[in-house]
């Protein structure tokens, strides 16, 4: 073989893939240091150096010895994802675009209130389950993120609101899991996602904070029932099968009895007996906003433990449903709280840089053909919109 073939090949001898610390729990991390030949305690320094001070080098890992710090760099990385942008809302809203690997982009919110903060985390790329009044559904779908896409989001508002400096106070309280994705399609990787924001040596953020959301993948529902304890929250948005089929159309598979059936079971398993479900109800004009819609929700949901969010329908580019009048929705929540119910409005935040509920679309590069489909409508009906092209 000629000298030049050989350099040339030499060149291209791929690099060995560097493992990413960021995604891995803190027994995924004693494994990792374990074949390092390390002790697994390293872990939980390990832990603490990415998730409470924010720290990517290794040089900067003083507790690490030299030499475990030059292993490290030539078999690790703590690698995030790259924020694209980020927008704040005259509200103090901000939607960050942020690039995962493969070039597509993901949404992540963060909603200030007056005693919390809320990061609304995605957990794919765009969508599968194609909800007809969802915006990230209109993306179709690329592929689930990483254990370290999911955690990294959290990293990434932490460092933007200093949190990992000594002492900062906590801007992020609340982690839920309502970005773009159904958290349950992604299941192994949110609750391992999950269990870093929740691990005491990292995020430390209680069970009570942390909300799983989910459209009604009844089997994965029922699995997570074994494995975590978060809060929960189910996207119900019909009381009745008929309607629920067009509006989400997973209920087709798991209709609404399994569904609800599924929650009440993942709530009693819970250690803590005063917890409710969360029922999530986007309410849209003339669809399911009716008094008779109301009452036969509040007989569905008779025997679930749960609290009741009622959410205005946030319209984006060509979508086929209008905002629920005040009217309506005053009515639809009176009728629920005449039955008992506790009912909250979820009040809009951040539309003015697209930021509400179901109005996330990122940058999906769809391998469904659900995007062109959702173009060419907007093209016949000649909407104007920003976020895609
Ligand atoms: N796939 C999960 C996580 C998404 S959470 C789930 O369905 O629960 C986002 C919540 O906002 C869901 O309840 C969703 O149904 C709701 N939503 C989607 N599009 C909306 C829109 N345009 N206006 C208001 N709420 C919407």
């Amino acid at each position: 073989m000629p000298d030049s073939a050989l350099n040339t090949a030499e060149q291209f001898t791929p690099q060995p893939v560097k493992t990413n610390l960021l995604g891995l729990s803190v027994s995924k991390l004693g494994d990792f240091f374990e074949q390092l030949g390390e002790k697994r305690f390293r872990a939980t320094q390990m832990v603490k150096w990415i998730h409470q001070m924010g720290e990517q080098d290794f040089d900067q890992m003083t507790n690490l010895s030299k030499s475990l710090r030059e292993k490290l760099h030539e078999t690790a990385e703590v690698r995030l994802p790259e924020v694209v942008s980020c927008q704040d809302s005259t509200d103090g809203t901000r939607k960050w675009l942020i690039k995962v690997e493969g070039g597509s982009c993901i949404e992540m919110v963060y909603i200030p209130e007056k005693d919390r903060g809320t990061l609304c985390v995605s957990s794919q790329i765009g969508c599968a389950l194609d909800c007809s009044f969802c915006a990230t559904g209109k993306q179709g779908f690329n592929r689930d993120l990483s254990t370290a896409e999911i955690i990294g989001q959290l990293w990434i508002a932490a460092q933007s609101f200093d949190q990992f400096a000594a002492k900062a106070p906590r801007r992020v309280s609340n982690v839920v899991m309502m970005g773009m994705g159904e958290p349950l399609m992604n299941f192994n990787n949110v609750v391992d996602a999950m269990n870093l924001m929740m691990e005491d040596n990292a995020y430390g953020l209680s069970k009570r904070r942390v909300t799983l959301s989910t459209a009604g993948v009844v089997p994965a529902l029922d699995q997570l029932a074994g494995v975590t304890d978060v809060s929960l929250a189910i996207s119900l948005h019909a009381p009745n099968d008929e309607l629920r089929n067009e509006l989400v159309p997973i209920n087709r598979k798991y209709n609404l009895a399994q569904f609800v059936e599924s929650a009440k079971n993942y709530i009693e398993k819970m250690p803590d007996n005063r917890r409710k479900a969360t029922v999530e109800y986007t309410l849209m004009d003339q669809v399911n906003d009716r008094s008779v819609h109301a009452r036969e929700l509040a007989i569905l949901l008779k025997d679930l433990p749960c609290k009741i969010n009622l959410i205005p329908f946030n319209p984006f580019p060509g979508s086929d449903y209008k905002r629920v009048t005040n009217t309506a929705l005053n009515r639809f929540r009176d009728i629920l709280q005449g039955e008992g119910y506790t009912v909250t409005v979820r009040t809009t935040r951040g539309d003015d840089i697209a930021a509400a509920c179901g109005q996330l679309a990122g940058e999906v590069n769809d391998r469904t053909k659900r995007q062109q489909r959702y173009k060419n409508k907007l093209a016949a009906e000649e909407v104007p919109i920003k976020l895609l092209d």
